[in-house]
């Protein structure tokens, strides 16, 4: 398979084309910016070769041991990080839980230790309002993430091809 490297060179030289592509497409420079930065983001830290000790894994500093129970769970390249949208899905759900643990022990330290109060129905009502004022640019960022991550899987799939065609050729 590529090495990260070329990974990450794959990543940067689509992410020009994506743009354009996006801008024509959506004549929007917010979705295009959401698009491309959730490309240029998944093809580089959020990508499926998280299930390894790899660059990506490598580039979330000192966040990265979030990421140890999900390679202990998953094979590498394993259908459930590799494959097309549950990769994505996946990680997304898995990196959902650990900010919902940070957002649910922030809560409890601002409410216990700083003694502020937090109104659960306005903050969800805020929510929402976000969910429905910015329901395209969410989705242009899951798209961004899976063609991020599928740019990835297709040079794994495509690497891993033409080394069994050159190994059968050299017999
Ligand atoms: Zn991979």
């Amino acid at each position: 398979m590529p090495s990260g490297r070329t990974h990450d060179q794959i990543t940067l030289g689509m992410l020009p084309g994506i743009t354009i592509i996006t801008l024509v497409l959506s004549r929007s420079a917010s979705l295009t910016l959401s698009l491309s930065s959730a490309f240029l983001f998944s093809g580089l830290m959020f990508g499926p070769d998280l299930d390894i000790y790899s660059v990506q894994y490598k580039r979330w500093g000192w966040l990265r041991g979030i990421w140890l129970p999900y390679q202990k769970l998953l094979h590498h390249r394993s259908w459930l990080s590799h494959g097309p949208i549950i990769g994505t899905l996946l990680r997304l759900f898995y990196l959902g839980l650990w900010l919902g643990m940070g957002a649910a022990l922030t809560g409890v330290l601002l409410t216990q230790v700083g003694d502020i109060s937090i109104e659960s129905q306005s903050l969800l009502q805020q929510v929402e309002q976000y969910r429905q004022r910015y329901l395209p640019e969410g989705l242009a960022i899951l798209l961004g993430l899976e063609l991020g991550a599928m740019s990835h899987s297709f040079s794994d799939g495509l690497s891993s091809l033409c080394k069994s065609t050159f190994k059968r050729l050299k017999f």
